[in-house]
């Protein structure tokens, strides 16, 4: 049977991976900046994660959500103290996209609404719900139609000001676009967001799904404009690769029995695998980390005079290449062995982990002054 082609992969299988980098089947070593489109967060094989997921199995691999779940109540607890969150609520799933579908469904039942204001450039994942709400013309299907949703310009105030009535259940927003190219909305515009949400009583979801988890430098990225959202979802970074995703629920919202459900979600490997990344975070001061080492490498960056707009907050950083350097991310892979991720022609994403080191971070310069002289 044939796989259904839909990705475009590089021709490299890897065979081993520890920390920030990982070996292909020839035994050459890569240094891996993109992290599987940021869900690496602790780093790979991390032993404290790979001997919780390996103890947890020997214990009790899958059960569904009919029986009591301990592991679910202490992700909750470990996650309300390190998020700053802890009298929000979680309802656990297993995907991103899931997570946003999930939390459309909520804002909807709360506020008995189907309308709902978007962003341009924005992704919010590949279920119908969570199609609807991005705007990524690449994977439209005629099910959009379903939702009624306005796409408005990031950071336009006055745009955004006209989409919203009372007849709006959500706004949904990425606070650092990530697929739409390290976009960001500005502090003052999610403080807006926010303002206009409490007015119409619409509710404000935050897609933190890539810059959440301490991606950003702080837990969630919204937390430098010093808002509150009524629904955060969350996913990548927040089981280092072990599929896993949330929602953080606003204690206003009230829940009733069998409004949402999943068969897998809040599984014990997942939360056995969530819970270790938070005690790492915790433990390696992975958020201060992020943090640091997102001002050293764009500082660095912006010492490369070919490149523009370098923009981002910790490790989720996103640089313009012009015209003449579009291969450069190809021959980082092929010359220096270092992956990067990209969003559209001419932007270069870098999403390492969380706890990429200096020397780590000058390796991958050493390569940028190499290519960028050389061509
Ligand atoms: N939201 C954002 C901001 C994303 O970047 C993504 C995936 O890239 C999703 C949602 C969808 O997540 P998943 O692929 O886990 O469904």
């Amino acid at each position: 049977m044939d796989l259904f082609n839909v990705y475009p992969l590089f021709d490299i299988t890897p065979a081993k991976a520890k920390g920030c980098y990982i070996w292909d089947s020839q035994g050459d070593q890569y240094l891996d900046l993109y992290g599987g489109h940021a869900v690496i967060s602790i780093g790979h094989s991390h032993p404290h994660y790979v001997e919780a997921l390996r103890s947890q199995l020997s214990q009790i691999g899958f059960y569904s959500n009919s029986v009591q779940n301990p592991l679910q109540q202490k992700l909750a607890t470990l996650l309300g103290e390190q998020s700053g969150y802890a009298d929000y609520q979680l309802f656990l799933c297993n995907s991103g996209a899931e997570a946003n579908e999930n939390a459309l469904k909520l804002a909807s039942f709360a506020t008995g609404r189907k309308k709902v204001v978007a962003f341009r450039h924005a992704f919010h994942g590949r279920t119908s719900g969570a199609v609807a709400v991005t705007d990524n013309p690449k994977i439209v299907s005629p099910f959009n139609s379903v939702h009624q949703v306005t796409f408005v310009p990031l950071n336009d105030a006055e745009a955004f000001a006209q989409a919203m009535d009372e007849e709006v259940a959500a706004v949904i927003v990425e606070s650092i676009q990530g697929v739409g190219g390290i976009r960001m909305a500005e502090d003052a515009f999610l403080q807006l967001l926010r303002r206009k949400c409490d007015e119409t009583g619409a509710c404000l979801i935050l897609d933190e799904v890539q810059s959440g988890y301490g991606r950003s430098g702080k837990f969630f990225a919204h937390q430098y404009a010093g808002i509150r959202p009524d629904l955060i979802t969350m996913a990548k970074g927040m089981g280092n690769g072990f599929p896993i995703g949330g929602v953080l629920i606003s204690p206003k919202i009230h829940p009733w029995l069998g409004e949402l459900g999943t068969t897998f979600g809040g599984n014990y490997l997942a939360c056995a695998a969530a819970i270790a990344v938070l005690e790492v975070i915790a433990r390696e001061k992975l958020v201060d980390n992020a943090r640091e080492m997102g001002v050293y490498l764009m500082d660095k960056l912006r010492g490369f005079s070919m490149l523009e707009d370098v923009r981002g907050r910790g490790l989720m950083i996103g640089f313009d290449v012009p015209d003449a350097q579009k291969t450069i991310r190809q021959r980082l892979l092929d010359t220096h062995k270092i992956f990067t991720g990209a969003a559209g022609a001419r932007t270069i994403r870098l999403l390492p982990s969380l706890a990429l080191t200096r020397r780590q971070a000058d390796e991958f310069f050493e390569a940028l002054e190499e290519e960028l002289v050389e061509a």
